[in-house]
């Protein structure tokens, strides 16, 4: 399982999840947007949008990005909307800058309790995150 435990680059959703499609748990794809459950969710429900093409990241795209951008944001916008319907409340968010790990473009919609995980100190990745 390409889990990323043992990933040390700086584009995982590019390295990683795209590269293994079947490895992850899909929510939604087609043509230019992927989403899927966060493979190392840090709340009990914890999905992520990515553009298939490499966007560094929100503040980062450019122009040419601009039908990529739109596509992760209306489905970001179907998901979250689903998860807030179902269980009423739940931040969508994007990190920048410091706070982003790996340098591809991504939103996070979570939901629920913050899970623990002793073992491996809170990354940059979810600084901001709650
Ligand atoms: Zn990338």
């Amino acid at each position: 399982m390409h889990n990323g435990a043992e990933y040390v680059g700086d584009d995982f959703y590019c390295d990683v999840a795209l590269a293994h499609p079947d490895e992850l748990d899909i929510v939604h794809e087609d043509d230019r947007v992927l989403a899927f459950h966060h493979t190392k969710p840090k709340w009990e429900l914890h999905l992520v949008v990515i553009p298939k093409r490499h966007i560094a990241s929100l503040t980062r795209a450019s122009a040419l990005d601009e039908d990529d951008v739109a596509a992760v944001l209306r489905v970001a916008q179907t998901l979250a909307r689903g998860v807030e319907e179902e269980r009423g409340a739940q931040p969508v968010m994007s990190n920048l800058g410091n706070y982003q790990d790996s340098q591809h473009l991504r939103v996070h919609i979570h939901s629920g309790p913050r899970l623990s995980s002793p073992s491996e100190p809170a990354s940059t990745d979810d600084a901001v995150a709650e």
